[in-house]
């Protein structure tokens, strides 16, 4: 059980990041994490999932540097703050 929720968190996860703000996918693990997590959390995802996404994109071609380096940290800051989320 805690073995398939953590299956369906990993999909529902993937699932938000490729759908972002519209993240509206009706698959059976995005609607049971979306069911167990409540209104009110979904709203509070979806903003750190648009940060990611945009992050992300940022960080597919820009060069090496200082710059990318706190990009990928703030990128993983993010996905703590996800994590987080989900978690509680
Ligand atoms: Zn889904």
């Amino acid at each position: 059980m805690a073995n398939e929720m953590s299956q369906f968190k990993a999909t529902a996860n993937a699932h938000m990041r490729r759908d972002g703000e519209h993240w509206t996918c009706v698959c059976e693990a995005c609607h049971a994490i979306r069911s167990l997590m409540g209104v009110d959390k979904v709203l509070a995802v979806r903003p750190l999932v648009r940060e990611i996404q945009l992050i992300e994109d940022r960080l597919l071609d820009h060069p090496d540097g200082p710059e990318k380096a706190s990009l990928e940290d703030q990128f993983r800051k993010l996905h703590d703050q996800l994590a987080a989320v989900m978690e509680q």
